[in-house]
């Protein structure tokens, strides 16, 4: 069915309620007026007969979400008041006209099927996003208010934590077209054929706002700028840069972006009024990876410990635990069965960790290693850590003082001396945190010449942090044990 064609069922709604309201007061007022006496029921009649009309149009207005929902269903599309209030909009200015130059190009929306439903766990990430698809369900409650909601959403995570996935469930909730684009497909050989290629994603996604933008690995395009060569990659990312300036935050074109590092990103595409908002996504934990499982097995026979199971995937991604359930569907079908077991598991357990995809499991000792590096950080900044998780919570002030600084050195190295205090011998756990630490002590020792030797600073606060850790063992190893436990450890586990 056409946009122009579209059921307002809002608009209709209230003329309904208008005109059952202006019928009732011209009855009683024609009532009141007539010195004629009408004989028999009629009037009765009339007059229930309103008020049926009355209560129908009121019971309709309460139970317009449902009536919607059951047109959708339909393939009936019925238009939002926000959906109103934009082709209004649009029809001002001159995007169908630019559209034109488009008409063959290969950008295109797509419906989403996918709702919150089909997304297993990281529940905190869809409270994040609740926000914007219940802006793009009624705007008018926050453009009333004068809020406008961020034009661009940073999702940042390692491969397979459902990025897409998340995203194309926005626009599945809320019930708007998706635009689809990888990074790389901007990346384009003619200097501004890739800028032309942004152009035309924006003009396309306000032609139909409401809308999401999806543009996967944006790092591709939005890697920092150097100056030097690359005209064509920098010609891309100031086109997105200005096309994200472009537009309001209440045109109704939300941008979702995803990247594996958030760190590679210009900081341009970070400034307000860009990617301002971020949400962060690690591998899943226990509880997250038994609901992924839960949800891919539903309707599954299965005869084995499910629990167990999510126990020992530690270090798969979402989409591993989908690859996981497939290939032991598959298996099962092989052995002509119909009930899933742990033969089946185990042979595409083997075949994923040690096959063409290599996808890695923490067997007991690694997963310690990890426990003890993440109880160490939590131990120390005192704050909730997951076991995945690669950020590590900082002091963050806009003038930091010397002890601020020293402070956030040792939150850095906290991970890794825990892990050499405990188990007494130095590991390769992560090199990230090293380099974090130097830059800091580096920018003291440099730009603020608050000491005379980064190195030896960084030196002196492992030594604290060796003395401070291994006083406090016992404590560590109890974190731990939670840890191994749980894989995350709460606040109020201190
Ligand atoms: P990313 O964009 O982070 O690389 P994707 O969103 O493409 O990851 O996820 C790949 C696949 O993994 C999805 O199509 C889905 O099958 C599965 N998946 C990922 N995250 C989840 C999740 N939270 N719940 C259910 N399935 C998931």
């Amino acid at each position: 069915m056409s946009q122009n064609s579209n059921k307002n069922l809002d608009k209709n709604f209230k003329l309904m309620i208008l005109s059952a309201t202006i019928l009732v007061v011209l009855f009683f007022y024609t009532m009141y007026k007539s010195s004629t006496q009408i004989e028999g029921s009629s009037y009765y009649v009339g007059l229930l007969f309103l008020f049926l009309l009355l209560v129908v149009a009121i019971f309709l207005k309460l139970k317009q979400d449902k009536i919607k929902d059951y047109f959708d269903k339909r393939g009936i599309k019925t238009n939002s008041a926000f959906e109103n209030e934009l082709q209004k909009q649009n029809s001002k200015d001159d995007i169908t006209v630019k559209n034109h130059e488009f008409e063959n190009s290969n950008i295109k929306a797509v419906t989403s099927n996918i709702t919150f439903k089909d997304v297993a766990g990281i529940a905190e990430v869809k409270e994040e996003l609740e926000e914007i698809v219940d802006f793009l369900n009624s705007p008018k409650k926050y453009i009333s208010h004068g809020v406008k909601l961020p034009k661009g959403v940073l999702l940042v995570g390692p491969p397979g934590v459902g990025k897409t996935l998340i995203a194309r469930a926005v626009a599945g909730e809320a019930d708007v077209p998706f635009f689809y684009q990888s990074g790389a497909s901007f990346v384009q050989i003619y200097v501004g054929m890739g800028a032309k290629k942004v152009r035309e994603l924006f003009i396309k996604a306000k032609a139909s706002a409401p809308a999401i933008v999806f543009i996967d690995e944006v790092d591709a395009i939005g890697k920092k700028r150097t100056g030097t060569s690359n005209d064509e990659r920098e010609a891309t990312l100031n086109e997105l840069l200005t096309q994200m300036d472009g537009f309001e935050g209440d045109s109704g074109v939300i941008v979702i972006a995803a990247t594996n590092k958030i760190d590679v990103l210009d900081d341009a595409l970070l400034r307000a009024g860009r990617f301002d908002r971020r949400v962060f996504l690690n591998l899943p934990n226990i509880e997250d990876r038994k609901q992924i499982l839960n949800l891919y097995l539903k309707d599954k026979k299965i005869d084995f410990d499910m629990d167990k199971l999510a126990d020992n995937t530690a270090g798969f991604s979402s989409a591993a635990l989908s690859t996981l359930v497939n290939e032991a569907l598959l298996n099962m079908i092989k052995r002509k069965a119909k009930i899933l077991e742990q033969v089946d598991i185990e042979i595409a357990k083997n075949k994923l960790q040690f096959g063409k995809k290599q996808m890695k499991i923490l067997n007991e000792e690694q997963k310690e290693i990890l426990c003890i590096y993440q109880a160490s950080k939590a131990f120390v900044c005192k704050s909730k850590v997951a076991l995945f998780d690669e950020a590590v919570p900082l002091l963050s002030s806009t003038y930091p003082s010397y002890n601020e600084l020293i402070e956030n050195i040792k939150r850095y190295l906290a991970g890794n001396i825990g892990v050499e205090v405990i188990k007494r011998q130095q590991y390769a756990v992560n090199s990230e945190d090293l380099k974090n630490a130097l830059k800091i002590a580096t920018d003291m020792v440099e730009k603020y010449k608050m000491a005379n030797d980064a190195n030896e600073l960084i030196n002196r606060v492992k030594n604290e942090l060796r003395s401070e850790l291994s006083h406090n063992a016992n404590e560590i190893n109890k974190l731990k044990e939670i840890m191994q436990r749980n894989e995350v450890i709460l606040e109020n586990e201190f």
